[in-house]
């Protein structure tokens, strides 16, 4: 293989040139001489950071979503708006991963027109079936042409997330019932992930952790199949069900077991004991989604009653009060956290969150200073997915609307890169220096590190390069 040499490049502070070999770096170091046949790049000292990694993404959701419309801030903020945008949808309904004629909405939030049920979605759009996915990513609502459409009316039981009103009758509204809900859409096949993997490499991002509970051997076979015909250049870990078989494919790692949890329906300790458990028994940790205080009570409880290590993680920790932090430090327990939350969803934390919580809501260095492994994600498609903006945030810590949010919890750029540049398997543990014998995962940028910081812009990436390949060259 034609080796690479990058020239007169910035790493941690040192002007360098950089050897990759491979897939490899090869050597690094001042006064590296180019070899006959070696393919040379200046990096005009600009500054070559480790490969980015997403430590909770959602792939295949991001890329359904870019078959979708969006049905909530800050794209759509009313009824009218909405309205509008799913009629002009059902004039040209987006193909991949649809049954033809359907549309699909996306990140919809009760801001926009109030609690949404079949009703209030057909006074919407009633001509063509309409399935809209609530932001929290938790539920599906259905208009009735929808509901018509997949004869869920007239068909036999139904699984305990499918609600019906008082009078018995379905109200459109589906919790937590995507596999199955998938199936009755004809089991449409999963969206190609070409798109997302170039907007990835783009972004700099070498690297992610697929979050998504339901995953099993039918996500991980497309997946596989994505990263083996380069749709997908970057390494992948997948996390799933007790199911998810160990994947073949040499960039694809099994991840933690993910275990929702939901406030209103929290599980006995024993069964999540039990779950966790099986989970080791696997050679997995667990990854507990946790959005609010008492869902991280229990999560802990569990985790100190089965056992735990840096491998269980906590994806989201919202809320997270000091003796909870103090647990999870002593437990060893890694943290997942999307500081991208505080601008896309700030002013309604604000607004809505209970005075009494404000303080603890997606902390930064309060779970450092406690000695929590902290790493980074940005939940996209249910966030931006931008992990550069998301570092903006976890430094800035301000709304949308300008408004600070707990500032004394800012991390300094270099953390805030640090949380998204750990290593997939370990996210919040500190990564060493880049070094000879590495996998090539780089980020070049057009600048020194001591002008990036103050931007964490992903405008300048310059190239980004995976196990030594160009993913993505601005050119
Ligand atoms: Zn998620």
């Amino acid at each position: 293989m034609r080796g690479l040499l990058i020239e007169d490049a910035e790493v941690a502070g040192a002007r360098v040139s950089l050897r990759i070999q491979d897939g490899r770096i090869l050597a690094l170091g001042p006064g590296l001489v180019a070899q006959a046949g070696e393919e040379r790049l200046s990096a005009e000292g600009g500054a070559v950071l480790p490969g980015i990694h997403d430590h909770h993404i959602h792939l295949l959701a991001l890329a359904a979503s870019f078959a979708s419309v969006e049905c909530g801030p800050p794209a759509i903020h009313d009824k009218a708006a909405l309205g509008d945008a799913l009629a002009s949808a059902g004039r040209h309904p987006a193909r991949d991963g649809n049954p033809p004629g359907w549309v699909r909405g996306i990140g919809y939030h009760e801001s926009v027109a109030g609690p949404l049920d079949r009703h209030r979605l057909d006074a919407l759009a009633a001509g063509f079936p309409v399935r809209i996915q609530h932001r929290s990513g938790a539920l599906w609502i259905l208009n009735s042409a929808a509901l018509t459409a997949l004869e869920l009316e007239t068909s036999g039981p139904l699984p305990d997330g499918v609600e019906r009103g008082a009078d018995g009758r379905l109200t459109g509204r589906m919790y937590r019932v995507d596999a199955w809900l998938r199936e009755r859409l004809g089991g449409t096949v999963p969206p190609r992930l070409n798109a997302v993997g170039q907007n990835l490499a783009r972004l700099g991002v070498t690297g992610v952790c697929d979050a998504t509970p339901g995953n099993g051997a039918v996500e991980l076979a497309h997946f596989s199949a994505a990263a083996a015909s380069g749709d997908l250049p970057q390494r992948l870990r997948v996390m799933g069900g007790l199911a998810l078989p160990e994947p073949e494919q040499p960039r694809i790692e099994r991840g933690p077991l993910k275990i929702m949890l939901d406030e209103n329906a929290l599980p006995p300790e024993a069964e999540l004991v039990a779950l966790i458990d099986r989970a080791h028994a696997q050679q997995r940790g667990v990854a507990f989604h946790c959005v609010t205080r008492a869902e991280l009570v229990v999560a802990a409880a569990g985790l100190e009653a089965a056992g735990a290590s840096t491998r269980d993680r906590i994806e989201h920790a919202s809320l997270a009060p000091p003796e909870i932090v103090a647990l999870l430090a002593r437990l060893g327990v890694t943290v997942v956290t999307q500081p991208n939350f505080l601008l896309e969803r700030g002013d309604r934390y604000r607004r809505e969150v209970h005075p009494r919580d404000q303080p603890w809501l997606y902390r930064g260095r309060g779970f450092i200073e406690a000695g929590v492994p902290l790493g980074g994600g940005t939940d996209a498609p249910f966030g931006r997915c931008d992990p550069w903006a998301a570092m903006r945030a976890a430094v800035h810590r301000r709304s949308a609307e300008g408004a600070p949010l707990q500032l004394h919890e800012s991390l300094a750029p270099e953390t805030a890169l640090a949380l998204f540049t750990s290593e997939l398997a370990c996210p919040g543990q500190p990564r060493g220096p880049l070094a000879p014998g590495q996998p090539a995962d780089l980020v070049l940028l057009d600048r020194p590190w001591a002008a990036a910081r103050q931007r964490l812009d992903p405008a300048d990436v310059r190239a980004t390069f995976i196990a030594g390949d160009r993913a993505w060259d601005r050119g």
